[in-house]
């Protein structure tokens, strides 16, 4: 068979290698982009629960002080009550300590609710700090994957093209021209076999003439529908 068949073969597969390290090399820093702000989300929300803990503690502390000075006034107004002349007197500090005891019992509530919720806040505080390990890990090792993909797809690429550069040589300068300027066009696959008398890269069909005589001399021609470079597909064992 022909031998500039075979080089120009080698060629295409090359190139279609190439067209395809290209996009994978697009693609590698979109994937590490999305990967990092899938991480950042999550140490938004990890720092996120760590402020409210804060908050919760914060707000825990000023409530137990509230219910300190709450105390301090009704341990007053008790000890005033011992010291009243009139009943007028007696029931208003009555009416005032009663309402020292209801912001006192909400106080109390408040602060066991604060404690409740820091309970569950520190829970999830320690999990999300457990969660954020993992996935730091997880971020790292996949940060190198991503960079050694990068480096392997460059080498690859490297090689190939200086691989293309060799094997071009050995073609026909026309050919190769043409080959160049159809795959510019065209992208993927430009030559292509015939079989049954059908190009396969536009699956038309090639004059019966041209067809046979594609069979008869096992040679490199043009599809009349499409100019891709077309040979005769049973060529390719012989
Ligand atoms: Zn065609």
């Amino acid at each position: 068979m022909d031998e500039r068949l075979n080089i120009l073969l080698e060629l295409q597969s090359m190139d279609i290698r190439l067209d395809q390290i290209k996009i994978e090399k697009r693609q590698t820093p979109l994937d590490m982009k999305r990967l990092e702000e899938e991480f950042n989300v999550l140490k938004v929300t990890t720092e996120q629960d760590q402020i409210t803990l804060k908050e919760l503690k914060a707000e825990l502390r000023n409530t137990e002080r509230e219910l300190e000075e709450t105390e301090v006034k009704l341990k007053k107004s008790m000890l005033r009550l011992n010291e009243v002349k009139s009943n007028k007197e007696y029931q208003a500090i009555l009416k005032e300590i009663e309402e020292i005891k209801e912001i006192n019992a909400e106080q109390e509530e408040k602060v066991i609710k604060c404690m409740e919720d820091i309970e569950i806040q520190e829970k999830e505080c320690s999990e999300g700090s457990l969660r954020w390990e993992r996935n730091e890990k997880e971020y790292k090792i996949r940060k190198n994957e991503f960079i050694n993909k990068g480096k392997e797809l460059d080498q690859e690429e490297q090689t190939l093209n200086d691989k293309r550069s060799k094997l071009s040589d050995k073609v026909d300068k026309d050919l190769l021209n043409m080959y160049n300027r159809l795959r510019l066009n065209l992208k993927n696959e430009v030559v292509v076999q015939v079989r049954d008398g059908v190009c396969s890269g536009c699956h038309l069909g090639i004059p019966p003439q041209q067809y046979n005589d594609l069979i008869k001399t096992n040679s490199i021609q043009s599809c009349p529908n499409c100019n891709r470079i077309i040979y005769w597909g049973g060529a390719k064992e012989s």
